[in-house]
């Protein structure tokens, strides 16, 4: 059965970095005959400079008729300047929007060899693998009634609500579990029940649905002191799920633990496990163009599509290795690179993964 990824390479270092990917996946796809297809498309500035907007009908018929997607990153100084509605990022919330992407998957990966990079001391953060499920689509970053009002005083007072339904809560858990089920069978589910009455029905709720997965071990967790065991011992975890704004926070949180932006990749998935994967860092203006940016990355996002909308969890663990044993081979792009390895380019670091691969497949 053949497998359609729609790709969009979108702006900046996009194409560079995508292009590493597809080398990859080509591999994978051709030797362990996966019947990857792909088909690109355009989307953010890319697609506004053809069509006027960045997510055109064209890319949205793709995207719904695809098994899964993988994007570069999109936006960039040219596109600054235009109106909100269709600037390039606008593309990305469209997508997520239009495709149902409700559960956030970010991972904080630190391969051992680059522990050096992390902020923190490298026995605290060396080794470390765990996952942010993020809920994506609720919470009081979409909750009504919002806004600014006048009080009778005549004081401003601004307002969000805090809002989750049994059946979202129920869902972005059925989520985690299932992940969990793919890693260490642990679930840290994080709240503030002990303030919030609707992080109070967050907790019961993922205590219900966590009966249905005997095999995973759930507990729960203050989002404060979360925050706290994040940066003191992150290695405790294994997936923790949590709420929108609290996700946003603790996700850049733990991928700072990493201190390698170029190394992180993400997932957004829909309640089949159909997904969009894209690296969590940006477009790169400063570097797009020059051949330095770091694929690996994308390279990663696309294992976790295999992974998690495939089930192909050989490739994806091969992939994972392969980008492994790059780094144990002494590569690094310029972002990741200290004395005594080889500093190479986008391409070459890309080369090097699919030689890792070629050489794990040949064994
Ligand atoms: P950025 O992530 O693009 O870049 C931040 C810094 O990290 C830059 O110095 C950049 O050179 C470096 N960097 C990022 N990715 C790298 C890689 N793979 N290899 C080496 N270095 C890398 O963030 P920014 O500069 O704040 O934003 C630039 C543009 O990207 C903006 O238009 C922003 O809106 C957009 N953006 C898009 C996404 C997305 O597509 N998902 C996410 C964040 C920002």
């Amino acid at each position: 059965m053949t497998k359609k990824i729609v790709v969009l390479p979108g702006d900046g270092i996009g194409p560079e970095i995508i292009a590493e990917a597809l080398k990859v996946l080509d591999v994978v796809s051709t030797e362990m005959k996966l019947g990857l297809v792909f088909e690109s498309g355009l989307i953010g500035g890319a697609a506004y400079d053809v069509y006027g907007t960045p997510f055109p009908q064209q890319t949205i018929d793709q995207v719904k008729a695809a098994d899964a997607i993988l994007l570069g990153a999109v936006g960039g100084p040219k596109w600054e300047g235009l109106d909100i509605s269709v600037r390039p990022e606008k593309g990305l919330l469209g997508l997520r929007s239009t495709l149902g992407l409700f559960s956030n998957l970010r991972p904080a990966i630190l391969y051992p060899q680059l522990a050096d990079a992390s902020t923190l001391k490298p026995e605290v953060v060396s080794g470390l693998d765990i996952m942010i499920v993020r809920e994506l689509t609720g919470g009081i970053y979409f909750g009504q009634p919002r806004g600014v009002r006048v009080l009778e005083n005549g004081e401003k007072q601004g307002f969000n609500t805090l809002v989750y339904t049994e059946s979202e809560i129920r869902r972005i858990a059925h989520s985690a579990f299932r992940i969990a089920q793919k890693r260490n069978h642990k679930v840290c589910s994080v709240d503030k029940a002990n303030v919030l009455e609707c992080t109070e029905l967050w907790r019961q709720v993922v205590t219900e649905v966590g009966k249905d997965y005997p095999d995973v071990a759930l507990s729960h967790m203050y989002v404060d002191n979360a925050a706290m065991q994040l940066v003191r011992a992150p290695k405790q975890f294994d997936v923790l799920v949590t709420s929108n704004m609290f996700g946003d926070i603790l996700s850049d949180a733990a991928a700072m633990l990493t201190g390698s932006i170029g190394m992180l990749p993400s997932a957004s998935l829909d309640a089949n496990n159909k997904g969009m994967y894209e690296p969590i860092h940006g477009s790169a203006p400063d570097i797009a163009g020059q051949g330095v940016a770091n694929p690996l990355a994308t390279i990663l996002s696309a294992a976790m599509m295999l992974r998690y909308t495939f089930n192909e969890i050989e490739a994806a663990d091969r992939i994972e290795a392969a980008v492994s044993g790059a780094l144990d081979a002494g590569f690094r792009t310029a972002d990741i690179y200290s004395e005594g390895t080889q500093k190479v380019g986008t391409a070459q670091m890309g080369d090097a993964v699919v030689a890792a691969l070629k050489g794990s497949l040949h064994e």
